[in-house]
């Protein structure tokens, strides 16, 4: 057997060139005299230098890896490139402009340790601007955590640990790496978050404003409905077919009342009961359509893939056969 590598280090790069050096440097030093680790670099396709001196921390060091996009794709898939592509046990995303210190990264490790797939940094003094970074923030943290029931104080600190399990089983789409915790949480991941440095960013430009809590909303809709629907869509959709059907044939009843029983309330005329149960019977009938739909999407998602739709933490048992003991 061979020796496993402790740490894989992350780090997403689009126009850092005056800030790589140090970052590479800062994470050796952070490092190397406590664990094994690779540092793998992902440039979301640069257009400054940072390509090239990529290149040169890879020619130097043979513990650096660098993936190179052809296009600017994104922090969260880049992020995911790194995942994808990381051998480590503990694998350890970092912002590549300094605002993050490698210094953290063993106390979250051991943290880690202590027995938890996951340490989320949580930037207590941060140095942002405050009203485009700070305030929105604040608020996205307290809804996500409402919504997802995942208390934490920063989902959007870059600097995370994640047990390598946790990140496996974990698909990120759009800009969602801030809910990995959320997503790991259904499959049972044990949380918890740890204060750690932040810096003002001193090169460079911040890559995001104020249409990023826009985003991070929309993707808190997704993250909540395919965390509590995901494997039962029919239950959300159905659910408000019944009660747009019970709506509706309450209404009905009613403008049947006013025809036939009290004529002297009708005015058929100008009579919004009966448009209303009319549009609701249809509501009714496209939603609970809808919800038979998404339990077909559902079944070609979950077979297609041989997704199971829990996840195994341990199976006791005595054959050795190691087979389809954990697919997740
Ligand atoms: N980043 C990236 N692709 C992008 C935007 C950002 O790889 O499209 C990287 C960026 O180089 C940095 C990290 O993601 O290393 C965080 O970006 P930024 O510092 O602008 O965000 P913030 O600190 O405001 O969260
Ligand atoms: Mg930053």
């Amino acid at each position: 057997m061979g020796e496993k590598l402790d740490i894989s280090v992350v780090i997403p790069v689009y126009n850092e060139q005056d800030y790589l050096q140090n970052i590479y440097q800062q994470t050796v030093d952070s490092l190397k005299d406590k664990y094994s680790f690779e540092i793998i670099f992902v440039d979301d396709g640069s257009s400054d230098q940072s390509c090239k001196i990529l290149e040169q921390l890879y020619e130097k060091d043979d513990r650096v890896k660098v993936i190179m996009f052809r296009r600017n794709f994104g922090q969260t898939a880049a992020m995911s490139a790194g995942f994808h592509n990381a051998k480590g046990q503990v694998i350890i995303p970092l912002d590549a402009d300094g605002q993050n210190d490698p210094a953290d990264i063993p106390a979250l490790v051991e943290k880690l340790n202590e027995g938890f797939d996951i340490v989320s940094g949580w930037r207590k003094d941060r140095k942002d601007k405050t009203i485009t970074r700070k305030i929105p923030s604040m608020m996205a943290n307290w809804l996500i955590g409402k919504m997802t029931s995942v208390k934490l104080h920063d989902f959007g600190c870059s600097l995370k640990a994640y047990r390598r399990e946790v990140i496996e089983t974990t698909k990120l789409y759009g800009e969602m790496h801030r809910f990995i915790p959320a997503i790991a949480n259904w499959s049972g991941a044990k949380i918890t978050e740890m204060v750690v440095n932040h810096h003002p960013r001193v090169t460079g430009k911040a890559k995001y404003g104020l249409e990023r809590t826009v985003k991070v909303i929309l993707d808190l809709v997704t993250v909540k409905f395919l965390g509590s629907y995901g494997t039962k869509p029919i239950y959300i959709f159905g659910g408000l077919g019944i009660f747009s059907g019970i709506a509706s044939v309450v209404f009905s009843l009613i403008v049947l009342y006013m025809k036939f029983i009290s004529p002297k309330h009708l005015s058929m005329n100008r009579n919004p009961l009966l448009l209303l149960s009319a549009i609701l019977i249809i509501t009714t009938i496209q939603l609970i359509l809808m919800g038979l739909l998404a339990e077909m999407i559902v079944r070609t998602y979950h077979e297609s893939q041989n997704r199971q739709i829990y996840t195994i933490r341990k199976f006791l048992r005595r054959d050795n056969s190691q087979e389809q003991s954990n697919e997740s």
